[in-house]
């Protein structure tokens, strides 16, 4: 055990070092495919940043991230992502055949959010009794469907802008008023100028929420699962052109931008979450070209 320790722990120096590769853009240095398979191995692309994910394969039965389980594929490969404010230091648990256990511990790199001070109070008060009546139920859907896995299989794809057009809003902004920090920005807004451009699945999933009519704040909300607890919200569309239950591919038209909801004008409000982790959808496709 202790052997196995040591070596895990040089592996992971050897992680460190092609991290920092990474961030000079040369990229990881994976293992040869003679090389013994790794109890625990990181796989490019994702980015061990605030709002990244990572995709990886261990030979272990059951794989946990910083104590809680993460879903095994049955060939091995898993999905892990981290929150806008997830703390440096996590690690990779795996359980092992032989009974042992292996650990990898990751470095999670924190990123410049953009922030805007402004010299306006919050806007005070809480949610109404009459605005929670509605709220309450439509968060309590968004919920049930965030709990479905349906097994789809796009968290091993290379995701594709659902729209192109221009960046209206950052992942993670977020406002302070007067020193009191407002919430952040949990999505991706893209604007291409007018309502009732189509826009596509960014990736393989199943529908899990189809709104038959606009919510409070998300309007004609759309959700996709993609698999292993990754899954979009898309917010704001003018129509929706699937319904709950659909497998979508990668590249199909699924609805529409618009302004329902809380917008002030057309926009697609792309959101990702990993569990309870809310992801940078920016970090999933790459620059927009
Ligand atoms: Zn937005």
């Amino acid at each position: 055990m202790a052997s196995r320790r040591q070596s895990l722990g040089l592996a992971a120096a050897g992680l460190a070092g092609g991290l920092l590769a990474l961030r000079q853009g040369r990229g990881l240095i994976l293992p040869s495919a003679t090389a013994a398979a790794k109890p625990i191995e990181l796989l490019l692309p994702g980015a061990l940043t605030q709002g990244g994910w990572l995709r990886g394969r261990t030979t272990g039965q059951a794989l946990s991230l910083d104590g809680r389980p993460v879903a095994l594929a049955d060939d091995g490969m898993f999905l892990i992502a981290f929150d806008r404010d997830a703390r440096p230091a996590a690690l990779l648990t795996a359980q092992l055949e032989t009974g042992g256990t292996a650990e990898l511990p990751l470095t999670v790199a924190p990123r410049a959010w953009q922030i805007e001070n402004v010299n306006i109070a919050r806007r005070g008060g809480g949610p109404t009794d009459d605005f929670m009546a509605i709220r309450a139920p439509e968060l309590a859907r968004i919920a049930a469907a965030r709990a479905l896995q349906t097994g789809a299989q796009g968290w091993r794809q290379k995701f594709m802008w659902p729209a192109k057009g221009r960046i209206s809003g950052k992942f993670g902004s977020q406002r302070v008023y007067r020193g009191e920090p407002g919430a952040y920005h949990s999505g991706l807004d893209i604007a291409t100028g007018a309502s009732g451009t189509p826009y596509v699945a960014p990736a393989d999933g199943v529908v899990i929420l189809a709104a038959e009519r606009p919510f409070t704040l998300e309007g004609n909300l759309l959700m996709l699962d993609h698999g292993m607890g990754l899954n979009s919200a898309f917010l704001h569309s003018s129509q929706l052109l699937v319904k709950e239950g659909d497998v979508v591919w990668q590249g199909q038209v699924i609805a529409r931008i618009g302004m329902t909801g809380r917008a002030t004008g057309p926009h697609l409000h792309w959101s990702m979450k990993w569990g309870d982790a809310r992801l940078d959808p920016l970090l999933f496709t790459g620059p927009m070209v």
